[in-house]
């Protein structure tokens, strides 16, 4: 049942709808970050679709078809072979393909083809599910749109992905797109305490630090979060007292050694909550209502002197600065420029182009 899966109300009215009316596109795209379920909400469909004693066109989660779906047989080994197969649940008529390593490969979409012209074996409805669509090559992508050009009426194809603007135009304009939102921290709090997860103390602080995803919210590493935390409030302190260059310039400097490569951008994710909750502060709303909720006193004190004019504007910055990152510039330069450019010593306009 859709009502069991966690947030994203809009996109289950949207799909409850569709079965209802029995008006389920044969290829559908799930776009949205990753970790928020799109997989669970895809393999309900299958379930819907399949249901022995279904409740208003949904699965009703018990029966022995719902149970099966819910159980995708992932290869035990790294062995890459089992990998470039379909991966099936344990019930005959639904199964997913996930890039063995960086690409999808044409071989997965040719099975996906062949299968997808089998009748059902069991139940009403094959459907199958292409994990990390956006790793398509041209090649596989080509492969796909044959199934996508004439999918036979018992077979749904379901594209799940992170990053739907790097697909195809002609992969795009053959899917019904579905947008999942990421998650606020409450649903994920309620998630984790409810599939008893974690404990009631820790669900908190991980919601909060999971940036919208359950995936993050278990998987994160709530020391390296918090290490990461305290160092950006260092950075939010020196842009405030706005003569703490040095601090800035340590700080940049620290973002960009070795150690803390792979977390780069966790840390810029991090650095923008800071501000965010102290802009939403200095607008009157209640602490529960953060991010960092439990870092409240520090942050009022900031909101105290943040400019909301100044917090839009480094917000802006930084997303300006991930976009700069994606054509590969000089990270460490590119860092200096930003904090700089926030401290108000280069007007953002006039800052010289690093390529
Ligand atoms: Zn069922």
């Amino acid at each position: 049942m859709f009502d069991e899966l966690t947030g994203n109300s809009r996109a289950k009215a949207v799909l409850k709808r569709m079965l209802v009316a029995d008006r389920l596109p044969g290829s559908m795209l799930f776009a949205g970050e990753e970790g928020i379920g799109k997989k669970l909400f895809a393999l309900e469909i299958a379930r819907a679709l399949n249901c022995r004693t279904p409740k208003n066109q949904e699965g009703c989660g018990v029966c022995s078809s719902c149970v099966r779906i819910a159980k995708l047989n992932y290869p035990q080994r790294d062995d890459a072979d089992e990998w470039t197969q379909i991966i099936w649940t344990d019930h005959a008529d639904v199964g997913l393909v996930v890039a063995p390593k960086r690409v999808l490969r044409v071989e997965q979409m040719r099975q996906i083809e062949k299968e997808a012209n089998f009748r059902p074996f069991e139940g009403k409805a094959r459907v199958f599910l292409i994990d990390e669509a956006d790793k398509l090559n041209d090649a596989s992508a080509n492969a796909l749109l044959k199934v996508l050009e004439e999918p036979p009426r018992t077979s749904h194809l379901i594209l799940i992905t992170a990053r739907p603007a790097t697909l195809l135009p002609t992969i795009l304009s053959r899917c019904q797109m579905i947008r999942f939102s990421p998650l606020t921290p409450n649903e994920i709090e309620t998630h984790l305490i409810k599939n008893k997860l974690v404990d009631s103390k820790t669900a908190r602080l991980r919601a909060r630090a999971a940036g919208g995803s359950i995936g993050r919210a278990l998987s994160g590493d709530l020391v390296t979060f918090t290490s990461q935390r305290k160092a950006m409030l260092k950075v939010l302190n020196a842009l405030m007292l706005s003569e703490d260059r040095a601090q800035l310039l340590r700080s940049a400097e620290e973002l960009n050694e070795a150690q803390y490569k792979d977390e780069f951008e966790e840390r810029l994710d991090v650095l923008e909550t800071l501000i965010r909750d102290a802009w939403m502060l200095s607008l009157g709303v209640e602490t529960s209502q953060l991010v960092n909720e439990e870092l409240s006193a520090e942050l009022k004190g900031i909101s105290q002197k943040i400019d909301p004019g100044r917090a839009a504007n480094w917000i802006l910055q930084i997303e300006d600065m991930r976009e700069q990152l994606i054509v590969n510039i000089n990270r460490k330069v590119t860092t200096d420029a930003l904090f700089l450019v926030m401290a108000g010593d280069v007007p953002a306009t006039k800052r010289p182009k690093i390529r």
